[in-house]
């Protein structure tokens, strides 16, 4: 059995469902499902990636209770992981609302320029010529020049690699209201022609970072210590504390953030990659890698949370428009700009990490976590749908939440 399947990006969804069905050897059942429509059409899904066979859905929820900048959001979160839509709005429930900040959409795309002659000479030359490198790429995208957006700047730096001398050349974009990597990527090869013409050199990558460390968003929110209580406040702080002084706790810590932001990020259509890969990657620039977020008590002793990363969203362009359900997701927010809606998944991002830490340093992550995720290891365990509920309430009863346990029940009501 290979898995070189001929032409098989030139099959219809019909053949590749057929072919595919022969060689995982699936049941009518199984491949029944791969035929199964949801909100987004296999005609749609079929012209958004190659080789489709099918379309996967995720729960859609709402988490409530967020005010931002003194203003309502009911926030549409996509995922597959109980307890997240939960804690979130439970967290926005007991804070003081929210409040944050945003910089402009600003994109940095870079082009790698190897073997320079005289790296310096080089560099000089790309500085000198900058005006007209800046129009030359503007000439590309008269949509988003109209709108403001565009090259605004480009700066170079000499690389020291192991190959050599190299020079960077970075774009700097506005990129408005779009998340902007197929846009800054189209600037970066408008330029490149001209910039080897220049330089004399070979252009290799020509690509955007995901790093946009100049499209930050920052926010904040207050928990009064009369609705946590003093001592939640002390566990939290120690809980931060062991996050900032240990990179095992800061990736789960910051993954914890993540479930908020991937959630939304997914409601709404965005490239969740990109936005995972910047968290990350800002975690620990130029610094130990560590949290995200960060703690402290005011002069009242309320706690006081803030976050702070790089968030490229679009709410046009990508995926934002194909997917009907993200144009449904963006309505109920009732967003107006790419910026609002970084603004609302940093809050989100927030408030799951004050509800994370509250959960695993007071009563344990568990008792919440797996009393929602009962349900889900009784359908993992084989229950029937009547038989869901009655399972799980008995394995939360018995203080044991196991597929295992869930087996012996079902077994049981035989
Ligand atoms: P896009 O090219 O589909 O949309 C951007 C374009 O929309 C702009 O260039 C502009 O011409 C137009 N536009 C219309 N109204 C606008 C407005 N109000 N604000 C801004 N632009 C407006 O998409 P994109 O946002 O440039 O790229 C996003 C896609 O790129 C995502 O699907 C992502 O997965 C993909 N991608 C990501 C990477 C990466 O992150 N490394 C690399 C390659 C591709």
């Amino acid at each position: 059995m290979t898995s070189r399947f001929s032409q098989f990006y030139k099959k219809s969804l019909e053949e590749r469902q057929k072919i595919i069905k022969e060689y995982s050897n699936l049941s009518a059942e199984e491949s029944a499902l791969l035929n199964k429509e949801g909100s987004l059409s296999l005609e749609t899904a079929n012209h958004m990636i190659e080789n489709v066979i099918g379309t996967l859905s995720f729960p859609l929820g709402l988490a409530t209770n967020f005010s931002i900048n003194g203003r309502d959001y009911v926030v549409p979160m996509a995922l597959e992981e109980p307890s997240v839509v939960a804690a979130a709005s439970n967290a926005a429930k007991l804070s003081c609302g929210f409040k944050a900040v945003t910089d402009e959409s600003i994109m940095v795309g870079q082009i790698q320029l190897v073997n320079p002659e005289d790296p310096q000479k080089a560099k000089e030359t790309v500085d000198k010529n900058k005006k007209q490198l800046i129009e030359k790429a503007n000439s590309r995208d008269s949509i988003l020049i109209n709108l403001g957006g565009g090259v605004k700047d480009i700066e170079t730096r000499i690389l020291e690699t192991e190959r050599g001398k190299m020079l960077i050349v970075e774009l700097f974009v506005d990129v408005k209201d779009a998340m902007g990597a197929n846009a800054v990527n189209s600037f970066c090869e408008t330029i490149k022609e001209k910039l080897i013409e220049l330089t004399n050199t070979k252009a290799r990558a020509r690509i955007i970072t995901n790093l946009c460390i100049a499209r930050m968003v920052k926010a904040e929110a207050t928990w009064k210590k009369e609705v946590i209580g003093e001592e939640t406040i002390e566990a939290i702080l120690d809980a931060y504390a062991f996050a900032q002084a240990d990179q095992f706790r800061a990736t789960t810590h910051n993954k914890g953030i993540m479930n908020g932001i991937d959630a939304v990020a997914l409601a709404t259509g965005q490239d969740f990659r990109a936005i995972e890969a910047a968290a990350h990657s800002y975690a620990s620039f130029e610094k130990k890698y560590s949290s995200l977020t960060t703690y402290e008590k005011d002069s009242e002793g309320n706690l006081v949370g803030k976050i702070s990363l790089p968030l490229a969203v679009g709410i046009v362009g990508g995926a934002t428009k194909t997917n009907p359900v993200a144009q449904t997701a963006l309505k109920i927010l009732g967003i107006k700009s790419t910026q609002e809606l970084a603004m609302v998944m940093a809050c989100v991002g927030l408030a799951n990490n004050f509800a994370a830490l509250r959960a695993l340093s007071t009563e344990g992550i568990q008792k919440g976590h797996m009393k929602l995720h009962a349900r889900n290891m009784a359908i993992n365990a084989g229950a029937e749908k009547k038989q869901v509920d009655e399972t799980a309430e008995k394995m939360i009863k018995e203080n044991n939440i196991s597929v295992s346990h869930a087996k012996e029940i079902l077994e049981g009501m035989k």
